[in-house]
């Protein structure tokens, strides 16, 4: 049944719904293609209506942000931050900058199945469980209850998500914090956890081993060969390049498993909601040749004066330049426009129960060869 009177093509899975039920009854339930969608128990719902009220889609969030955002290429001056991040590390000095204050950050990490879950953390050394890009979507659970929690008791808190995630928490706020500070990253799309677990299951019957680490976009050939890195217990290392690794074709080139919602995104383009947005500058090197770009280049909008203050008080621990928006969109898309739903996905999800991962992928590539 439909409370939430939304549909289900348009739900984000950002869970406010969820966080904001009063009696718990609703849950975030996998449908057959893997995607979680809030379930209402209509023996338990009480039809107080707060779930509709949280809804960010259901609800345009009234922005008050920049429309022309200052625009920065950036890194973190520490190597190891830079090299270990996807792109220049600007995630991590935030962070530490947060909790060096007594502040508190969320964000996504893997579980042990590999699949990614947010949290929160308050301790240096635990930024690392956060960095890096997982390309399956996060579960958020119950960590916007827990972010008010803080919030309400005086502690400053960096969110990071993608756009929807953070039209979910602000939704959820709804009363706006001082100590909050909303981080989005320009987001291509949130893959299907079970396209991404059968792609994983597929690796460990071939390299005959549990895996240890899963790593996109790992530097090792330079930032713009988005290398897929896997780590296997048995000590084999996986590396394939976007062009060779399934899951990354399926995932940029054919647009296979991305939540159907993720197709007409409405928390792209500006002004945004969040403070700070996060992505990777590509096509700095056009602007500037002499950067020194191997090692990762991040893109760094300011939508706001606390988003400005913050990116600030870096000063001294990265490398910034100021860039022009325009330009920085032109070669990153994903910040306004969303991708078209892969013309074989219906194809995927069809076999992907039944068939091998590499197989499917496979077929795919061989149906649209002549297509280039
Ligand atoms: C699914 C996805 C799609 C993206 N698409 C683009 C794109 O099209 N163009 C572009 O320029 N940038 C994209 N990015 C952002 C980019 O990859 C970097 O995450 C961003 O630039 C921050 O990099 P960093 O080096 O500062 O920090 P990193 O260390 O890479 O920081 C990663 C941060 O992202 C959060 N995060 C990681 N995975 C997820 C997830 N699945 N869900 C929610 N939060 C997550 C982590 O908690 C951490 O806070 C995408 C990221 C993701 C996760």
């Amino acid at each position: 049944m439909n409370i939430l009177d939304l549909e289900k093509e348009e739900c984000t899975a950002c869970a406010a719904c969820m966080n904001t039920c009063p009696n718990g009854s609703i849950k975030m339930i996998s449908d057959e293609e893997g995607f979680l969608y809030p379930d209402v128990d209509v023996r338990v719902c009480i039809n107080c209506g707060l779930c509709k009220l949280a809804c960010p889609v259901i609800n345009n969030i009234v922005s008050e942000k920049n429309q022309n955002p200052d625009t920065y290429a950036a890194w973190s001056l520490d190597e190891e931050v830079r090299l270990n991040s996807t792109s220049g590390g600007i995630f991590t000095e935030l962070s530490r900058t947060v909790i060096s204050k007594g502040g508190y950050v969320s964000g996504a990490k893997y579980l042990p199945n590999h699949l990614a879950e947010h949290t929160i953390i308050n301790d240096e050394n635990n930024i690392d469980i956060l960095r890096q890009s997982k390309y399956v979507q996060s579960e958020i659970k119950f960590v916007f209850k827990n972010i008010k929690s803080l919030l309400d008791s005086g502690k400053a808190v960096m969110f990071v998500g993608t756009p929807c995630e953070c039209g979910g928490l602000i939704k959820y706020l709804e009363k706006k914090y001082e100590n909050l500070l909303v981080v989005d990253f320009i987001c291509r799309g949130s893959n299907s956890p079970k396209a991404y677990l059968k792609y994983l299951n597929g690796l460990k019957i071939k390299y005959k081993s549990d895996i240890k680490k899963v790593w996109f976009k790992n530097k090792i050939n330079g930032w713009n060969k988005f290398c897929t890195k896997i780590e296997f217990e048995n000590g084999i290392d996986y590396y394939a390049d976007r062009y060779t690794d399934l899951y990354m074709t399926g995932y940029l080139k054919y647009n296979l498993f991305m939540r159907p919602c993720c197709s007409n995104c409405r928390f792209k383009g500006f002004p945004r909601n969040s403070d700070i947005t996060l992505g990777d500058f590509w096509g700095i090197q056009l602007k500037d040749s002499q950067l020194d770009i191997e090692k990762g280049v991040s893109l760094v909008i300011i939508n706001s004066a606390k988003g400005q203050l913050c990116f600030d008080a870096l000063d001294g621990k990265i490398f910034k330049e100021k860039n022009s928006i325009e330009f920085a969109i032109k070669n990153n898309p994903c910040a306004v426009k969303s991708v078209n739903i892969g013309r074989e996905r219906q194809y995927f999800f069809d076999r992907v129960e039944e068939s091998d991962f590499e197989e499917i992928i496979k077929s795919i590539v061989d149906k649209n060869k002549d297509e280039g």
